[in-house]
């Protein structure tokens, strides 16, 4: 499903590249549950972002469902991050005026999804996450964990076959980051490919396949046993 080829990518401060990521090769299968882990600095939160095609590298390239999308840019690359892509950050990201069904609808709203649809579409999100019931309370009626469910149920909202997470539990104690985590298993199970930044161990242990990096390079790729292509659902 993903192909990285030699990915690099350089920030530039005035006229000086900072080389950030050094040559990254890794191939993500359709249906895998990867966890991204690696010191602060080394580059995970970059690779995620060109993962989820909100920036692009400065060489190599990105095969996305066939689709080579380094060299897109703007629309184009709008495109694929609205059609095939949910991202979770750390901070939940939620508008604090809007229900948790108003929020997660938001993208649907982008993409010209009629009222009926959006409001369909964003029930069946948040019963994907157990929340169905708290579909109209707003973010001040609801627990950090909850929060994280809505942002997970609106990654969701528009199908994506990849989910892109980046410390989706950063800022979540140890029991909650567990049902957080136990919901991306879940998701996986249903057929999507889950792709997650933590540096904690013991959240890594919930992925099928730890990917280490180490100052813009992978250091180690470790596939654990419970995970074989094609062996998906
Ligand atoms: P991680 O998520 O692993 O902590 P990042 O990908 O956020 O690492 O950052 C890797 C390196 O790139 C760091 O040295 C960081 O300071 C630098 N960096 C990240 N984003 C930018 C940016 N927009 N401009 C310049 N440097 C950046
Ligand atoms: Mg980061």
């Amino acid at each position: 499903m993903i192909r990285l080829e030699d990915i690099q990518k350089s920030y530039f401060m005035g006229t000086q590249a900072i080389p950030v990521l050094k040559g990254i090769t890794l191939d993500i299968f359709k249906n895998e549950y990867v966890a991204l882990m690696g010191p602060s600095g080394s580059g995970k939160s970059t690779l995620m972002n060109i993962l989820g095609c909100l920036d692009s590298p400065t060489g190599g390239r990105y095969i996305l469902n066939g689709k080579d999308v380094s060299k897109m840019v703007d629309d184009d690359l709008a495109e694929v991050r609205n059609t095939e892509i949910g991202f979770v950050f750390q901070q939940f990201n939620l508008l604090p005026r809007l229900t948790a069904a108003e929020n997660v609808a938001l993208p649907l709203i982008y993409a010209g999804v009629s009222k009926k649809e959006r409001i369909e579409r964003s029930m069946e999100a948040l019963h994907k996450v157990g929340l169905a019931e708290r579909s109209h309370h707003k973010s001040n009626e609801l627990s950090g964990g909850q929060i994280q469910r809505v942002a997970i149920a609106r990654a969701l909202v528009n199908n994506p076959s990849l989910l892109l997470a980046d410390e989706p539990t950063g800022n979540l104690d140890t029991k909650t980051s567990v049902e957080v985590m136990e919901i991306f298993g879940k998701i996986q199970e249903a057929g999507n490919t889950v792709v997650l930044v933590t540096h904690e161990e013991d959240i890594a242990n919930y992925a099928h396949r730890v990917v280490r990096l180490r100052d813009g390079l992978v250091e180690t790729d470790t596939q654990k046993s419970s995970w074989q292509m094609g062996a998906g659902k």
